[in-house]
């Protein structure tokens, strides 16, 4: 399908359906879930019921024709609230890392459990980070042993910063089986609830997204039936003895859940984006200094120019990255890291500059930019640092092995 900036009637629906729940629901409680720094279970429950978050939901947008519909959807989302969106959000990462890796048998098995139903939401947590190893994932150290006489694997490590974690009904767990052979002896494991060795570590208190759990998970000789590897034993051995015979040209575990991911994390940094620059805006038109409203000094109109400018553009990188990815057409200059790299660093500049057009407002409590400044921050360091986009997007335009 070509690319068109015209929204099906289908996008445009869901667009204004999702963001009459932002306004209504998510928007209005922001404030108080981000100082409890507790994940908003009634929030999820208000979404549940009337559809927005399921695996149904979520899976429309992803199949979507024009490729829109979730890039569409997650800026309205995020405009509502950043912490209270990344906890509607953050099974997200968890099902689309099943969906490119697993088999349909455990699809069908675990992602339903991933979100639960409209009476009873669940949670689910992808787990790759480690306090050792972030950006570089090939250096994983929870290590997986599979036990021929019970056909068992037994886990063992700690995992870090996982969103959900400990809290989630599913947890996936990227495990190296062969260190040898770095992230490509690597492979992720579903964790049923209630698995004897797992649990929740220390949960961490956070600058932002403060309605979004985050927490270390603890694997203490946990044993899972031979089936719970993602993606099946067989084809991982099949993949591990290509890669030993130098056949392979499979990607790592993680990172092809990131390439998948990215733009997503795009829309959601537009959504902080536009909340910021439009509250910017109204602002700018109703106060007064020296006798004139301030966005009549040039030197505050020239800043909101230069937000929508760069609130578009990066909106313009985030629907092309969705529209490729519907379109099975290879990212080759990286183009789902671009769209995230440009729209994680503009929320960060908008929100910045909301806090500045809005004086000491901006700095208070009193005012939700204050929030939306500190949740900015987030989009240039999850599923992959600023520093890691300009990697991937190095390597791909320059076809040279950068470090
Ligand atoms: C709120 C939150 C939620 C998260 N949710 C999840 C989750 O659900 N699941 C999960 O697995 N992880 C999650 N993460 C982890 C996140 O993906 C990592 O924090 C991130 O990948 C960076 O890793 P690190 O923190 O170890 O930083 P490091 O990798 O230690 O990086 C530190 C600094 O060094 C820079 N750096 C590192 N390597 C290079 C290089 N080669 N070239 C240039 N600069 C480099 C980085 O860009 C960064 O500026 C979450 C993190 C946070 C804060």
């Amino acid at each position: 399908m070509s690319f068109s900036l015209e929204l099906s009637a289908d996008v445009v629906q869901v667009r204004d359906w999702v963001h009459e729940f932002a306004a209504d629901v998510i928007r209005p409680a922001a404030e108080e879930w981000d100082e409890r720094e507790e994940t908003p279970w009634p929030i999820l429950q208000e979404a549940a019921k009337v559809g927005l978050y399921s695996m149904e939901f979520f899976a429309a947008q992803t199949a979507e024709e024009t490729g829109l519909g979730m890039p569409v959807a997650v800026e309205e989302l995020f405009w509502g609230d950043a912490g209270i969106s990344m906890s509607i959000m953050g099974t997200g990462l968890a099902a689309a890392s099943l969906a490119a890796n697993g088999t349909m048998e455990q699809l069908g098995e675990w992602l339903p459990q991933m979100y639960g139903d409209i009476n009873e939401p669940k949670l689910a947590a992808f787990c790759s980070s480690e306090p050792g190893a972030g950006s570089d994932v090939s250096s994983i150290i929870t290590r997986a042993r599979y036990d021929e006489a019970t056909d068992e694997w037994v886990l063992g490590g700690t995992k870090t910063w996982a969103s959900n974690g400990g809290i989630a009904n599913v947890h996936i767990v990227v495990a190296s089986v062969y260190p040898e052979l770095g992230s490509r002896g690597q492979a992720s494991f579903i964790i049923p609830p209630g698995t004897k060795g797992f649990s929740q570590g220390q949960k961490f208190k956070k600058h932002g997204i403060r309605a979004s759990h985050t927490a270390e998970v603890v694997l203490d000789d946990v044993r899972l039936p031979g089936r719970l590897i993602v993606g099946g034993r067989e084809k991982f051995e099949e993949r591990i003895a290509r890669t030993r015979e130098g056949k392979s040209s499979a990607g790592q575990v993680a990172m092809k859940t990131f390439e998948r991911t990215r733009p997503t994390v795009g829309a959601m940094a537009l959504g902080v984006s536009r909340a910021a620059y439009e509250y910017a805006l109204g602002y700018a038109q109703e106060r007064e200094q020296f006798g004139r409203k301030i966005g009549d000094f040039q030197a505050v109109a020239f800043k909101l120019a230069d937000m929508k400018a760069r609130v578009d553009a990066a909106r313009l990188l985030v629907w092309r990255a969705g529209w490729m990815a519907r379109n099975n057409m290879p990212f080759e200059n990286a183009e789902g890291s671009m769209a995230k790299l440009v729209a994680s660093e503009t929320a960060v500049y908008v929100t910045d500059e909301a806090i500045q057009i809005l004086g000491g407002n901006g700095y208070t409590r009193d005012y939700p930019v204050e929030r939306w400044h500190r949740d900015a921050k987030i989009f240039t360091i999850f599923e992959g640092t600023s520093e890691i986009q300009r990697l991937v997007m190095s390597r791909a335009i320059t076809g040279l092995p950068l470090k």
